[in-house]
């Protein structure tokens, strides 16, 4: 079923295996027996899933992070317990372990983040908010721990296979790709009455529903931005977006003699999950191949800036540099809750941000605990700037 003559099997930590990334990044270890082997898995309340998947792929450990854990009669014997936020840092440290997948959603990812890396882990990395929040506190742990991080994303998966091999004085542009969303095309005036299940609905990816609603709003393609420059060590100015919402290319690499390289793949997260998970070698068993016969057109155009203004926000706080990332990220949690909970308009999220960042100083965050106080003051703010919209 594979190959690359890998000999022995990759010892894999899921955090958040209940969620979107964690249930297919399960799907590929099933597929691929001889080359992982689950040590812990951990969800946040999903209590009766980890349970399952803990029968399936027989953990040394498992944490339950926002939820009273299982009884351990319930469990295969010998399957250590932990749970809380704590439970989450000591799987992505735990010793017997090649790669940690962090797939948790939230702020609560970052400190499971830096564990891994100062363990001197390879982290695989789904969670958007270690290096678009944490950014600073991210590096230095690196720094210490010398873990390597490997981006789950699709565009960052993407960028590093066109960035591979490529010298740093031949790169122009990394542009990224962005379905567009479920409105792409609409103007500002119908955004105004757009419905949370009508944000809901993703064109062409399968995902959790803050992602969605980031995907609809364009915030999710902001925060990658972000992420790009955390991962590669690249300018803002050298980080591109386009809409192509076919969602096949990933991502360019635009070279200094005008040549451009695109990574193609079909728009499962499953492949990049493989290719993270596997790096720097590759599966041999896709998920699926583009049918050439079948594709049709692939499409490009620029953002509508005007109609989301999110773009214009995540890179206004990327230039700003130290915790102002982490308050446009914390603000855009907090205004999607609300807007997923019926509080506030589609159009209410990225204003509710911008007036949350034009409220703030920004400071250079030390630690994961100043990251977090970052974040309480932008969720607080953006409370108000909601409650101030909605009247
Ligand atoms: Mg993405």
């Amino acid at each position: 079923m594979s190959g690359n003559g890998a000999a022995t099997r990759r010892r894999l930590v899921l955090l958040g295996s209940t969620g979107s990334i964690g249930t297919q990044a399960l799907d590929v270890c099933r597929r691929h027996p001889d080359r992982f082997e689950v040590v812990a898995l951990a969800a946040a309340t999903s209590v009766d899933e980890v349970v399952r998947q803990a029968w399936e792929f027989r953990p040394q450990a498992i944490c339950v992070a926002a939820a009273p854990p299982p009884p351990a009669a319930d469990l295969p014997p010998g399957v250590a317990v932990c749970t809380g936020a704590e439970g989450l840092v000591e799987l992505a440290a735990m010793q017997d372990c090649d790669v940690v997948l962090n797939g948790v959603v939230g702020m609560v990812g970052l400190r499971a983040t830096v564990a891994a890396l100062e363990a001197g882990r390879t982290l695989a990395l789904a969670n958007k908010e270690s290096l678009v929040a944490g950014g600073p506190v991210v590096r230095a742990a690196r720094e210490r721990g010398g873990g390597r991080l490997v981006p789950v994303d699709s565009e960052h998966a993407a960028s590093a296979q066109v960035l591979r091999g490529e010298p740093r004085d031949e790169i122009a542009r990394l542009v990224l790709t962005a379905s567009g969303g479920p409105f792409r095309g609409l103007t500002r005036a119908e955004l105004a009455a757009v419905t949370v299940e009508q944000a809901l609905h993703h064109p062409t990816w399968s995902m959790g529903a803050k992602i969605t609603i980031d995907s609809a709003t364009l915030f999710n393609k902001g925060l990658e931005v972000i992420e790009a420059h955390e991962l590669f060590d690249l300018s803002y100015d050298q980080i591109g977006v386009v809409v192509h919402p076919q969602s096949i290319v990933h991502a360019i690499l635009e070279l200094v003699d005008g040549s451009a390289k695109a990574q193609m793949g079909l728009p499962d997260m499953r492949q990049p999950i493989a290719w993270a998970l596997a790096y720097p070698d590759r599966l041999d068993d896709p998920v699926g191949r583009i049918d050439w016969a079948t594709l049709g057109d692939l499409t490009f155009e620029l953002p509508d800036t005007d109609a989301f203004p999110a773009l214009g926000l995540a890179r206004a706080a990327g230039r700003a540099g130290g915790d102002a990332p982490a308050v446009l990220n914390a603000a855009n949690e907090e205004a999607v809750a609300a807007f997923l909970a019926g509080g506030c308009g589609f159009l209410d999220v990225p204003a509710a941000v911008e007036e949350t960042l034009a409220r703030h100083e920004v400071s250079e965050p030390c630690s994961v605990d100043d990251v977090v106080a970052a974040e309480a003051w932008a969720r607080e703010t953006t409370r108000e700037r909601l409650a101030a919209r909605i009247g």
